[in-house]
This record gives C-alpha cells, sequence and structure tokens, in this order.
C-alpha cells in the first residue's frame, strides 16, 4: 500500500488530521490499534473551543454540533461558599460549545466513511520505520497478516501510550513533566444539570467541578486520593461528598442519580520536545498531556492538527517545507501557553497536600484577586475561549 500520509491513532486529532488533508486533496490511511466501537465510546472531553469547531466546520462535520451542542458565554467560580461568575463572552466576544468528545469522534468518523477513506482498525503491532530517511513506511498486522504501508510522512496521533513517541530514540527527544498528587473522580449520569453553565470550586475537602455533555447529561468531577479505587466510590458516597463541596444554592438544585460511567484520572502536565523527527510529526497527547481544569486536551489536539495540516498542504500545493520545518516550534509555543494555564487553573482550585494553610490562603487571595479584578477576569477567559491559531 501507498499513500501520501499515514496516520497513527483514530481519536480526535488523527480523525480531523486526515479529514483537513482529504478536504486539500491529500490522501491518507489511518491505522487504530482499538475497535471503532471503542475508539466511539471513550468518555472524555467535553469543552469545545470556537477554534476547534471552526475546523470541524471546514471539514463538515459541525452539523450535529451546531444543532444539539450547548453555547457557553461563561463559568463560575466558587470559593468559600459563594459562586461568581466570569463573563468570558463580554471580555472576549467569544464563546464555547458543551459537545462531548464521543460526539466529536462520531461525527468525525461519519465524515470518514462518508469520503470512503481508509480506516484500519484492530490493527496490531504498528511500528513506524526510517522517519529520518526520506522514505518512511508503517508496518502492521492485521488479522495475522503482516502489512506495510509506504508513505511520504507519519503523523504520530496515537496518544499518551502510543508507538510513535515511544518509536523515536531517547537522545532525540526532552520531556517535560509534573505529575499532581491527586486524582479526578468523574462520573456521567443521565440528570439535568446543576446549573446551565459549569461550576469550579475550590473547597477545603477539595476541588470538585460540576459539568454536563447536554441538558439531561450530567458530569461531575471530585478531587481524589491517588490511592482511591472506583469500588470505594458507590454513587450515594460520590453525591453526598459532592453535596458538601458545592455552594448552598447548587445543593438546592443538585439532581442525582445513578452513574452511567465512573473512572478516575491522574492529572499530570507533560510535553515532549520537539514534535518533529524527521518525517514523522506527533499531534494531540502523543506529544503533550495538561490536566483537565482547563478543558484542553482535546482542544490542543486539535490546534496541532490544523498546523500540521497548513504544512501538508504548502509543501504539496506549493513545493515548500517551510510550514513542515517550523511546526514544531510553532505548535510547541501554543502548547506552553495551554501547559501553562493548564497548570495555573490546577494550583488555584485544588487541595494541595504539601503546601499547608499558607497555601490555601495564597489561594483564597488568587481567587479573590481573579474575581474583582476586569483584568484578571479577561486574562482568564482569553485563556479559556482559547488562544488564536
Ligand atoms: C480519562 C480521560 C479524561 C479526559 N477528560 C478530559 C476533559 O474532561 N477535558 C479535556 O479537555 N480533555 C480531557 N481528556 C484529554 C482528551 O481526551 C485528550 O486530550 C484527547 O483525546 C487527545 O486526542 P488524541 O487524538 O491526541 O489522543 P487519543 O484520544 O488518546 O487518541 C489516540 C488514539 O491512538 C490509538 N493508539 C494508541 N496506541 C496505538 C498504537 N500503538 N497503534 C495504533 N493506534 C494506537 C488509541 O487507541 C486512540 O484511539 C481526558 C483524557 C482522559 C484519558
Amino acid at each position: 500500500m501507498r499513500t501520501k500520509v499515514a496516520i497513527i491513532g483514530a481519536g480526535p486529532a488523527g480523525l480531523l488530521l486526515g479529514q483537513l488533508l482529504h478536504t486539500s486533496g491529500i490522501d491518507n490511511i489511518i491505522l487504530e490499534g482499538q475497535p471503532a466501537d471503542y475508539v466511539r465510546g471513550r468518555i472524555r472531553a467535553g469543552v469545545l473551543e470556537d477554534g476547534t469547531v471552526s475546523l470541524l466546520d471546514e471539514v463538515g462535520a459541525a452539523e450535529r454540533a451546531h444543532r444539539e451542542g450547548l453555547v457557553h458565554h461563561g463559568v463560575e467560580i466558587a470559593f468559600g461558599g459563594v459562586r461568581h461568575r466570569i463573563d468570558m463572552h463580554a471580555a472576549t466576544g467569544r464563546t464555547l460549545m458543551i459537545y462531548g468528545q464521543t460526539e466529536v469522534t462520531r461525527d468525525l468518523m461519519s465524515a470518514r466513511a462518508a469520503a470512503g477513506l481508509t480506516t484500519v482498525y484492530q490493527a496490531a503491532d504498528v511500528t513506524p520505520h526510517d522517519f529520518e530517511r526520506d522514505t518512511p513506511r508503517v508496518s502492521y498486522a492485521k488479522d495475522g497478516v503482516t502489512h506495510e504501508i509506504a508513505c511520504d510522512f507519519i503523523a504520530g496521533c496515537d496518544g499518551f501510550h502510543g508507538v510513535s513517541r515511544a518509536s523515536v530514540p531517547d537522545s532525540a527527544i526532552r520531556t517535560f513533566e509534573r505529575v499532581y498528587p491527586f486524582g479526578w473522580l468523574g462520573i456521567l449520569s443521565e440528570t439535568p444539570p446543576v446549573s446551565p453553565e459549569l461550576i469550579y470550586t475550590n473547597h477545603e475537602r477539595g476541588f470538585s467541578l460540576c459539568t454536563m455533555r447536554s441538558t439531561h447529561r450530567s458530569r461531575y468531577y471530585l478531587q481524589c486520593s491517588l490511592d482511591d479505587h472506583i469500588e470505594q466510590w458507590p454513587d450515594d458516597r460520590f453525591w453526598e461528598e459532592l453535596k458538601r463541596r458545592l455552594d448552598p444554592r447548587a445543593v438546592e438544585h443538585l439532581v442525582t442519580g445513578p452513574s452511567i460511567e465512573k473512572s478516575i484520572a491522574p492529572l499530570r502536565s507533560f510535553v515532549a520536545e520537539p514534535m518533529r523527527f524527521g518525517r514523522m510529526y506527533l499531534a494531540g497527547d502523543a506529544a503533550h498531556i495538561v490536566p483537565p481544569t482547563g478543558a484542553k486536551g482535546l482542544n490542543l489536539a486539535a490546534s496541532d492538527v490544523h498546523y500540521l495540516s497548513r504544512a501538508l498542504r504548502e509543501f504539496y500545493a506549493e513545493k515548500s517545507s517551510a510550514g513542515l520545518d517550523a511546526y514544531s516550534a510553532t505548535a510547541l509555543a501554543r502548547v506552553w501557553k495551554a501547559v501553562r494555564f493548564s497548570w495555573w487553573m490546577t494550583s488555584m482550585l485544588h487541595k494541595f497536600p504539601d503546601t499547608g494553610e499558607f497555601g490555601a490562603r495564597i489561594q483564597l487571595a488568587e481567587l479573590d484577586y481573579l474575581v474583582s479584578s476586569n483584568a484578571a477576569m479577561t486574562s482568564l477567559s482569553e485563556n479559556y475561549v482559547g488562544l488564536p491559531f
């Protein structure tokens, strides 16, 4: 087999890149390790920047998002039992959209199928070869038979645990990491959201977040210990703990119900530099991870593939490799700003086991300043709705 761009991974980064390349007439094949249903069913992100929605528009995959997505103009930050609204639309003129990663994945998969593009699901032993030369290849096994794809470029869109970054020699890559001393316990329930907008709460018992996927499906998170297990958190215990951390008005309006999904995720900041290795380019979680506090993971995957697709378009249409040469530096400049913002939101809102009363007082001072300063609210808003790309 031969294609121009072999994409490893059918998460949001790989699927969106595939469609962006297709709209520019650049053929591509996606190799995905998991079955399609498994990829479609993964419950993860849910807040889309308007720039991400524009990219979905560009590939003709945003029609359902515009119909079913919820447009948000602000968020609420609670501390000391009081909620404060930050009007992001007033500060930036921009909005956010609540639309689940499961739905984005479903829409991109449908667009790919409608365009008749090749995706190999359950591809085993996917391995990138010769990406330091002009003739890269990707091998994989399907139903016990080994195949090989010759290509011009490889896009490593295979997430944090993927094979692309792992194939790069240690001497060629530098990584930066912070592992936070807590995790997020999340549940999804078929209940109406407690409030029309997200509520981020700083509380002495730990952080909580009230978010949603639709007007009838809610997502709630509690900061938890890294030693906690799902079995220790039956639904009743979750709802009781959430109520302890919420402000009185939220407690009054909270509708509880059985969870339809429950998971614990550790929180981590991670960046790999560079994001280009010869003819292999990393995009999305393959190159960086942010704690979900800033709602940036999926949106960063989208901005990476925006830069990469533009660079590849320039290469094929204008025979120029300037965009490809600049890809790593351009993407990393935006990535590090999102890493900083996600770290800052995480630092301001969570209970840290090692910073004591001093750290807690500093957090309250920072929150108090945030909700009383237009400059501070504008700064949060600019970053939350997404820096331009
Ligand atoms: C539990 C969890 C909760 C999250 N919650 C949020 C949230 O609330 N808000 C937010 O903004 N972000 C959240 N994120 C982050 C967000 O989901 C990711 O940033 C986003 O999925 C990145 O997309 P991606 O395409 O780069 O990577 P992924 O979505 O990880 O996709 C990578 C794909 O590559 C495939 N793959 C991996 N290895 C191989 C291989 N060797 N061969 C072939 N295929 C392979 C995987 O199966 C997967 O389909 C969450 C992440 C997790 C794990």
